[in-house]
């Protein structure tokens, strides 16, 4: 695992959005989407991978930016954060989905065994050799460090779908893989909008000439597709579903803190700093990031309680004994988004129940009040970004 300077603790994302503060209006607006190769990415923020773990939420980044600048001057960056937004609320109320997703991502990964000129194409791809310049330099960009430009995300995902023409899924599959700021929500749900499945019909064409000018003649890709194939099956997008119920957490239950990659700073929300927590335990993460992430959390949580017992890279199945040998009736943690921990905890509802332990999750009140703006398009939300900053979330 290089180390990229990316963000991984809290204090390192606070310092990176300091440093970052003074870009973050004007000059990010005009030059955000310069796409300056590795080493260059000095017009973005690069917090994605502490947002994406919540090391910092969203109110306190897009705070310190308004108090900065402004919402006028800082409106690029502030509804670039929105976005993030907007995907978790737009996944989290059509959850079918993310299961959808994973059965067609089974489907084309059979398929990947048995049809020999898509698995050569795909080895070409994941390896960097395809001779598109670009796209082989992102590729191994992405596998070097886990981070790509927004815009070199987006021509990457389009030159693997229409001119590669590979399964969108397993283009997602690799990203979310490799990437250090990995997420079920953006990631799926932008390689969805590449392939013109979000806004049915209208997909991102990634453009010769234009690569060219944005990267300043870094590259000159040759061949790339002209239109934009996509198959008429698979434009059937689901209809919202109310988002899920949680029980939130009893302030007098003695309680086993869960700390998972979904939001690493819950220790400085009041009603969780309100709760007995006799036991703090991290659930296992996916890669050496997480953990380092992960590690963190657990740091500043055991401040907050430092009485209580810690365990670190618990493993799913083993929660309800390690709630239950600690006489934990309840298990607190974040509300826990549509993604493979959600997922992982899921089947345990019923063991839980049968052991007298309620696992209790808590929302924040960013995603409370936006997401209901999220079962459209982006504009319904955006429209609303004036209003959600200013009632106190
Ligand atoms: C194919 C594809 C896959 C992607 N996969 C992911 C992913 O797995 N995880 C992820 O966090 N982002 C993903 N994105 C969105 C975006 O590319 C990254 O969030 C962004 O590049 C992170 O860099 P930054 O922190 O410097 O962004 P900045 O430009 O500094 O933006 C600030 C913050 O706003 C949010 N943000 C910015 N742009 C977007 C966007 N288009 N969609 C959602 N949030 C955004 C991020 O949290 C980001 O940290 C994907 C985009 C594409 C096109």
């Amino acid at each position: 695992m290089a180390d990229t300077g990316i963000p991984l603790t809290r204090d390192a994302a606070l310092r990176r959005l300091d440093a970052f503060l003074p870009a973050a209006a004007g000059a990010y607006a005009r030059l955000r989407n310069k796409e300056n190769g590795q080493g260059g990415h000095v017009h973005v923020s690069q917090l994605s991978a502490a947002l994406r773990r919540r090391l910092v939420s969203e109110r306190e980044v897009v705070d310190a930016v308004l108090e900065r600048h402004g919402l006028v001057p800082a409106e690029k960056f502030v509804s670039e954060v929105f976005w993030r937004t907007y995907w978790k609320g737009w996944l989290e109320q059509r959850p079918s989905l993310w299961e959808d997703y994973g059965k067609a991502l089974d489907r084309a990964q059979v398929r990947l065994e048995t049809l020999n000129d898509v698995r050569k194409r795909y080895a070409a791809a994941v390896e960097g050799r395809t001779g598109i310049d670009c796209f082989d330099a992102w590729a191994d960009e992405l596998e070097q460090t886990g981070y790509l430009h927004n815009w070199a995300r987006m021509q990457f995902a389009s030159i693997w779908i229409f001119t590669l023409g590979l399964p969108w899924e397993l283009g997602a599959a690799l990203m979310f893989d490799r990437l250090i700021d990995a997420d079920p929500a953006s990631n799926t749900l932008s390689w969805r909008w590449v392939a013109g499945l979000h806004t049915a019909g209208k997909a991102y064409l990634a453009d010769a000439e234009r690569i060219r000018s944005m990267t300043d003649g870094r590259f000159a890709p040759k061949d790339l597709a002209r239109t934009a194939r996509i198959p008429a099956d698979t434009l059937d997008v689901p209809q919202p579903t109310p988002i899920r119920q949680m029980r939130a957490p009893d302030p007098s239950a003695a309680t086993l803190l869960l700390l998972t990659t979904e939001d690493l700073s819950v220790e400085r929300i009041d009603q969780i700093r309100a709760l007995p927590v006799k036991v703090i335990a991290a659930l296992e993460g996916r890669n050496d990031w997480d953990r380092i992430a992960l590690a963190d959390g657990l740091a500043r949580a055991s401040e907050v309680w430092p009485e209580a017992a810690i365990t670190q890279d618990l493993s799913t199945t083993a929660l309800p004994d390690t709630a239950k040998s600690s006489g934990c009736t309840q298990i607190a943690t974040a509300f826990l988004p549509v993604g493979p921990v959600a997922s992982s905890i899921a089947p345990l509802q019923a063991e839980f129940a049968q052991r007298g332990i309620v696992l209790t999750e808590y929302l924040r009140d960013w995603d409370r009040s936006s997401w209901p703006y999220c079962r459209k398009g982006f504009f319904g939300l955006k429209e609303k970004i004036p209003a959600l900053l200013q009632a106190s979330l």
